[in-house]
């Protein structure tokens, strides 16, 4: 290879959030970090995202705080809806009464402007920090160092991080524990134009529509400009090549003819504006997350499915966490056993009760009409704030 072999302290797989979020913690206690990306260029695709107050109190300790709410939207109401009728089965107060209670409010916003937020972030506390075009192949373990084949070259450092998603090259190199298996679900999600859609009126601001194993999420991004839609089915597999695919609008609209006209006029939006489908993939929960000097973050470690809105959450948690563990200053393995401790009971608890709600959700006997709403799910311990929790677990 005729590429100079970089020395960083931490090298990270993946820019995504959990990547970025560990690089800026790294890179804000002082610790140089050298961030390997596959992508030739950052685009960073897939609709939205709700960020819980656990979330957006983890983004606000990496300094990103106000540049956050600047591009996001703060719900004020969030309500389930019967599929057919549209009448409002369960309803809660977001907005104040939640930022209130939980002491951080709840946000929602484009992925892509999450992202650019991050990577704006990370580029102001060192502008060669990111490596585009920089795909992890292979990893290797000697004399306490680790070193990383990648598409642009050898890197070495004192430890490597997977935050290369659920797809994970690290994880494989690591335990080589298979391709991720097809959860049962898919999703079908776009942001459309508001001004497009029939319905003015979208009240309340978050709404899920629940019909016999199908579910429908929709919410405002960019102001009153936006709204992203997001659509869950249950199916028995997944027999396309790839995992996310341009949606056919005709599968959209059979998939949802005799649902609310609010839906319809959703669906038909969406599928004037390349919605994607995605098949949603998941891992077999990993006993331990590290080997020697090299550790997982985000989905890598513990990928999830979206139904409690906390996939991000947690990559930005974990983010948070070993930046701090690493930045102790210790001896590395000790640090990431450190970030293993604390991290692994919460990440796959919450799994396990993504699991459970996306199934309460989707085998309701909404149809049989027996007017009983889904109980409320438990919030996601949201007051949970991973900038001060010990570490001396
Ligand atoms: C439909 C849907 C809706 C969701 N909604 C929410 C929500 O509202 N709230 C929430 O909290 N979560 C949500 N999630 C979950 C959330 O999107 C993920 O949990 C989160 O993106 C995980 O971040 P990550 O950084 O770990 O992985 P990713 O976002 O997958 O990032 C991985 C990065 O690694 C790079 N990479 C991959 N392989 C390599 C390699 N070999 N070498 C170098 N780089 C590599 C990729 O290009 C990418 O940049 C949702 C998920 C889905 C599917």
């Amino acid at each position: 290879m005729s590429e100079p072999t970089y020395d960083r302290s931490v090298l990270i797989a993946g820019a995504g959030i959990a990547g970025l979020c560990t690089a800026i913690g790294l890179l804000r206690a002082g610790v140089s970090v050298l961030v390997l990306e596959q992508a030739d260029e950052l685009r960073e695709v897939g609709a939205a995202v709700s960020l819980a107050p656990n979330a957006t109190r983890a983004l606000d300790s990496l300094g990103v705080g106000e540049a956050l709410r600047a591009v996001a939207n703060r719900p004020q109401r969030a309500a389930l809806k019967h599929y057919r009728t549209g009448e409002e089965l369960l309803a809660y107060e977001m907005g104040d009464v939640m930022a209130a209670r939980w002491g951080s409010p709840y946000l929602q916003l484009l992925r892509a402007d999450l992202h650019t937020v991050l990577v704006d972030a990370l580029r102001r506390l060192d502008p060669t920090a990111l490596r585009l075009g920089a795909r992890v192949l292979g990893v290797e373990q000697q004399d306490g160092r680790v070193t990383v084949e990648t598409a642009a070259g050898r890197y070495t450092g004192a430890c490597l991080i997977g935050a290369d998603g659920v797809r994970s090259a690290v994880r494989a190199a690591l335990y080589g524990d298979g391709a991720p298996r097809f959860t049962g679900y898919v999703a079908w999600r776009g942001v459309v134009p508001t001004r497009e859609l029939k319905q003015r009126d979208l009240d309340p601001d978050t709404a899920v529509y629940l019909g016999p194993g199908r579910s429908l999420l929709r919410y405002r991004v960019r102001g009153m400009e936006a709204l992203n839609v997001v659509t869950f089915a249950r199916v028995d597999h997944w027999t396309e090549e790839g995992w996310s695919l341009a949606a056919d609008p005709r599968d959209l609209q059979a998939a949802f003819e005799h649902w609310h006209p609010d839906v319809r006029d959703m669906i038909d939006a969406l599928g004037r504006h390349s919605a994607f489908k995605w098949g949603l993939f998941g891992r077999a929960e990993l006993p331990q997350w590290q080997r020697g000097r090299v550790s997982l973050v985000g989905d890598a470690a513990h990928p999830m499915l979206p139904f409690l809105g906390q996939g991000a959450a947690m990559a930005i948690e974990d983010g948070v966490l070993m930046a701090r563990a690493l930045a102790q200053g210790h001896d590395v393995e000790a640090a990431l056993a450190c970030y293993e401790r604390v991290r692994h009971g919460r990440a796959t608890r919450t799994v396990t009760r993504a699991d459970a709600h996306g199934l309460r959700l989707h085998q309701h006997p909404i149809d049989a009409d027996d007017g009983t709403p889904l109980p409320q799910d438990d919030f996601m311990e949201f007051d949970f704030d991973v900038a001060t929790t010990p570490l001396n677990v």
